[in-house]
């Protein structure tokens, strides 16, 4: 089995990149964040707006990450339950990989990640788009296809807290959920563990494996 974890808002308390792009550029966040819900841009294109103005180095950027950002109780136990039962956990994520990798280090954590990158500097922030295939069912470049060539024809987990998780989440095996995700997952009729952190996830797989067992 493959489990596919979305990282800001999910493995992560916060959705790290909102957090430090609100943070370091406030006004270009909230305006871009307007635009997003008003339809007129995309997710993608939200994303390089809102982390465009920021000109802090990297390190910086990474220091304040590490002390702020809290991973959700639970993730080493789960890593440990996945290694035990042979499932495959990788986070798939709209952030950046390299701003990710140091906070999953300082809380010791080692993950495969499937994400994207972005390059820091004094020009501001530059977004490295991994190539993602456009999705008939939802209509952006979402993380349904990504998800199903990982797992490579084995079954599905799917843990996710938000709009962007949906159109993956619904087509995985078993699915856990909070936040947005859950809401939408209970209007469309797919059923869903709720979890808050990381314990959640680990008892649901136990009892979804032993009963399939
Ligand atoms: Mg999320
Ligand atoms: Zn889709």
């Amino acid at each position: 089995m493959l489990l596919a974890i979305d990282f800001d808002g999910t493995l992560c308390e916060q959705d790290t990149v909102d957090w430090f792009s609100a943070h370091y550029a406030p006004e270009v966040f909230a305006d871009a964040d307007r635009r997003l819900a008003a339809g007129e841009i995309d997710l993608d294109t939200c994303l390089q707006l809102q982390v465009a103005p920021i000109r802090v180095p990297e390190s910086e950027l990474v220091a304040f990450l590490v002390e702020t950002v809290r991973i959700r109780p639970g993730a080493d136990e789960l890593v440990a339950f996945c290694s035990e039962r042979g499932v495959e956990p990788v986070l798939v994520s709209s952030g950046f990989e390299n701003l990710m990798r140091p906070i999953l280090a300082a809380n010791g954590l080692d993950l495969p990640i499937s994400a994207h990158a972005v390059d820091c500097g004094p020009e501001g922030m530059r977004v490295r788009f991994r190539g993602r295939a456009h999705c008939d069912l939802c209509g952006t470049a979402c993380k349904r296809a990504e998800v199903r060539a990982l797992a490579a024809g084995r079954p599905i987990a799917y843990v996710g807290d938000g709009i962007s998780d949906l159109c993956a989440a619904e087509d995985a095996d078993l699915r856990f959920a909070r936040h947005t995700l859950a809401r939408h997952l209970t209007a469309e009729g797919h059923a869903f563990i709720p979890f808050e952190d990381m314990h959640d996830v680990r008892r649901g797989l136990a009892a979804a494996l032993d009963g399939a067992a």
